[in-house]
């Protein structure tokens, strides 16, 4: 087992895929992108395989792809399929912002994906070209309703909320997973943003969440998700406007607090970047050079005991707010969300 020195068992490993992204979404990255890394600085398929499988056999039970935008890794179910043959096999899951799913969607669960995470910050076609720079709402949503199709049951879907932007949309994002089975979760913006624009007034907090969510629903807290390090506060929704607008159906909804309720002292997480860079927080100012390891021909066990010392030098947590936090050098988009 992996064990920091906190006492914290690391078993979620988060795969990026690639830095790359088919949207520029405004509070992640600029414009004109950013420097992309190069393709000899990437991780091979076998050797993404390689490192899982010694991530597996240190007791990591659940893998998650991610990226930039998993999805524009050519040989993204293939890589699902070789993950999904690991012994024991892990739990694998997909961060994307949808676009591509409606091609890929049966391929990925044929492969052996259990689940997907779809990030949907609004249904206003106008809003979302604005908030990510891109016209593709509804490639966006057809690749949710494709993920759904596919049997990804139950579709959780992300939205980090901006003030000025889709805070005022929040309720009837919420009636729209309702009515269609998704699990809504609602985000706080992390200072991870490649710009460094993050403020703290600015951020939209859980507490602000709650209150214009409150406005048109009953929500019941029922702490923690379904295991006690799952980031997600949850809550049962029991009554809505009934409107046709939002029917509120009976489900739940997820509130992620990283900042204002940070989830550190239960964190199981560990991230391996694109270039093979192992991180064991989003906030952490090294990494790990399993890349190096790799291609300098080190063993499995010599891989394994860098990752080893990697967990037991895990930070106790983010930092966010104390007089000396500085904003790590990758933005969220690198480091694999
Ligand atoms: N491109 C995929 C997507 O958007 O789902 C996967 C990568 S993205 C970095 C993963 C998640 O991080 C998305 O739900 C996105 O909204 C969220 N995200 C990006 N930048 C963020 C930030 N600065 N703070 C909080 N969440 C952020
Ligand atoms: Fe791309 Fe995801 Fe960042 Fe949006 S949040 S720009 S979809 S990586």
């Amino acid at each position: 087992m992996l064990v920091d020195t906190f006492g914290r068992v690391a078993s979620d490993l988060r795969i990026s895929l690639t830095d790359k992204c088919s949207l520029r979404c405004t509070y992640c990255m600029p414009a004109e992108g950013l420097p992309w890394l190069r393709k000899a600085e990437l991780l091979t398929d076998d050797e993404i395989v390689r490192l899982a499988a010694v991530f597996v056999a240190l007791g990591v039970t659940t893998i998650r792809l991610t990226g930039g935008e998993p999805l524009l890794h050519p040989t993204v179910p293939l890589v699902v399929g070789r993950l999904a043959s690991l012994v024991p096999r892990p739990e694998l899951s997909l961060t994307t912002n949808g676009i591509g799913l409606v091609g890929l969607a049966p391929e990925l669960v044929a492969a052996g994906l259990d689940r997907v995470n779809v990030s949907v910050d609004t249904l206003d076609r106008e809003r979302f070209r604005e908030l990510t720079r891109r016209d593709r709402l509804p490639d966006v949503l057809a690749g949710v309703a494709a993920a759904a199709a596919a049997g990804l049951h139950p579709v959780k879907v992300n939205a980090v909320l901006m003030r000025g932007s889709n805070l005022s949309e929040a309720p009837a994002l919420l009636g729209w997973a309702l009515r269609a089975g998704y699990r809504m979760r609602f985000i706080e913006h992390m200072p991870l943003d490649a710009q460094h624009a993050w403020t703290r007034d600015a951020m939209v907090t859980a507490e602000e969440m709650l209150d214009v969510l409150s406005e048109h629903y009953t929500l019941r807290p029922v702490g923690r998700g379904a295991h006690e390090s799952a980031p997600a506060e949850e809550f049962d929704v029991l009554d809505g406007p009934g409107s046709d607008e939002w029917t509120a159906r009976p489900g739940s909804l997820g509130v992620i607090a990283s900042v204002t309720r940070p989830f550190c002292r239960e964190c199981d997480r560990l991230r391996l970047t694109a270039d093979g860079q192992l991180r064991t927080c989003l906030f952490a100012r090294t990494e790990t050079d399993l890349r190096a390891a790799l291609r300098g021909d080190a063993t499995d066990e010599q891989i394994a005991e860098l990752i080893r010392a990697a967990v037991a030098g895990k930070q106790a947590g983010h930092g966010i707010g104390a007089a000396d936090f500085v904003q790590p050098a990758r933005p969220m988009s690198a480091i694999g969300g």
